[in-house]
């Protein structure tokens, strides 16, 4: 079995070279050839020597891994299903929105947190992704030049893959990779507050707190990371930090009719977000036959959001995309194919 060179840092490249036996300047050129040109294999790395090419094939292959199946949704969102290994199936969402095409990642072959909507969660903890693996669901379909943002919100826990996720992070911002800037990337947790610090700590980028209800006793029910840190323990870490800057920091919100969406709840989070200068992003929740949860009507959504903005708070309501193709928040799953393959 070759090794990949996909998602590995310039570090890691070099190291791969100075092993080899090879200039420290290599390095970047496979860098150039992987993360900017897009080349499928080392053959076509044509700055580099027959020789040295030959002797990287001996040992390592770039690594691309393309979707075994795409589906398609009327509103134009695509979802690629991708295999990593036996039994190991994750999913990959692409949003066109306007003038944006937003790539939606996943980070883990299903998630260990179990939120009680969630679909990825009910599917039970299969292992991490790596860097490479992470990489190449932008680096593998055809659009990889157009996509203008990245979201760290599809299958899986980015935090609970904190090492390899960052890593992922590198290679999309760095010069000698895709030279994305961070403000392009947003990353999604339900709130795991050590590695929520070190990433404001050592990255720029957006960041995205799953609430999904106020209360303590209440959300601990549909979110056990509760129980362990707790949302009023994340918004006191968060109200350290500055977000006034070009830096956002937004909250997600399901809405689940009947459960969460009272002035009561309202008036909680305006208390939560206190000195905090974020974003309320509401979610239609998306329906699926496994949970008992019901989703509002656009007009129970616009009633809470009016309940939020009497508060003060800053909201979006985010239209739901590729439903029709289960491709929508929350109902990412790869449960069925692991079971049948
Ligand atoms: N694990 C991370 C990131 C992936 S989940 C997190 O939870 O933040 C991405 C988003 O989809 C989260 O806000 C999550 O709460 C939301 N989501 C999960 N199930 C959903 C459902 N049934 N309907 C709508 N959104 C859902
Ligand atoms: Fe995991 Fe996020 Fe789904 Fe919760 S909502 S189970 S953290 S993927």
């Amino acid at each position: 079995m070759k090794e990949k060179l996909l998602g590995r840092t310039l570090l890691e490249l070099e190291e791969v070279c100075l092993q080899l036996q090879l200039p420290k300047f290599t390095a970047k050129q496979i860098a150039d050839w992987i993360y900017k040109k897009g080349v499928l294999d080392i053959d076509s790395m044509t700055n580099l020597s027959l020789k040295a090419r030959q002797t990287i094939s001996q040992y390592y292959e770039v690594g691309i891994i393309k979707p075994v199946k795409e589906a398609i949704s009327e509103d134009g969102t695509i979802k690629y299903l991708y295999q990593y290994g036996e039994n190991a199936f994750v999913e990959s969402v692409l949003i066109p929105d306007k003038k944006r095409l937003t790539l939606c990642v996943s980070t883990q072959v299903g998630c260990k947190m179990n939120c009680s909507f969630c679909s990825t969660g009910k599917q039970g903890f299969l292992r991490n992704l790596d860097s490479g693996e992470i990489i190449n669901l932008l680096r593998s379909i055809d659009e990889f030049d157009e996509v203008s943002n990245i979201v760290y919100m599809g299958m899986g826990e980015p935090f609970d893959n904190y090492d390899e996720v960052v890593k992922s992070i590198e290679i999309l911002t760095s010069s000698w990779g895709f030279a994305l800037s961070s403000r392009r990337i947003t990353v999604s947790t339900s709130g795991i507050i050590p590695k929520m610090i070190k990433f404001i700590n050592e990255t720029s980028c957006h960041l995205a707190i799953s609430m999904h209800n106020p209360f303590h006793e209440e959300r601990v029910k549909i979110m056990p990371v509760e129980k362990k840190y707790s949302i009023e323990q994340v918004c006191d870490e968060l109200r350290k930090h500055n977000w006034y800057g070009q830096r956002r920091l937004t909250f997600e919100y399901i809405v689940l009719k009947g459960i969460n969406d009272t002035y009561y709840h309202a008036k909680e989070i305006s208390y939560l977000l206190r000195g905090i200068e974020a974003m309320v992003n509401l979610i239609y929740y998306n329906p699926t036959p496994e949970f008992p949860f019901i989703a509002p009507s656009p007009k129970e959504m616009e009633e809470f959001q009016k309940e939020l903005e009497s508060f003060n708070l800053s909201t979006t309501i985010r239209q739901s995309k590729g439903q029709d193709i289960l491709a929508a928040c929350g109902l990412l799953s790869t449960k069925q194919l692991s079971k049948t393959k």
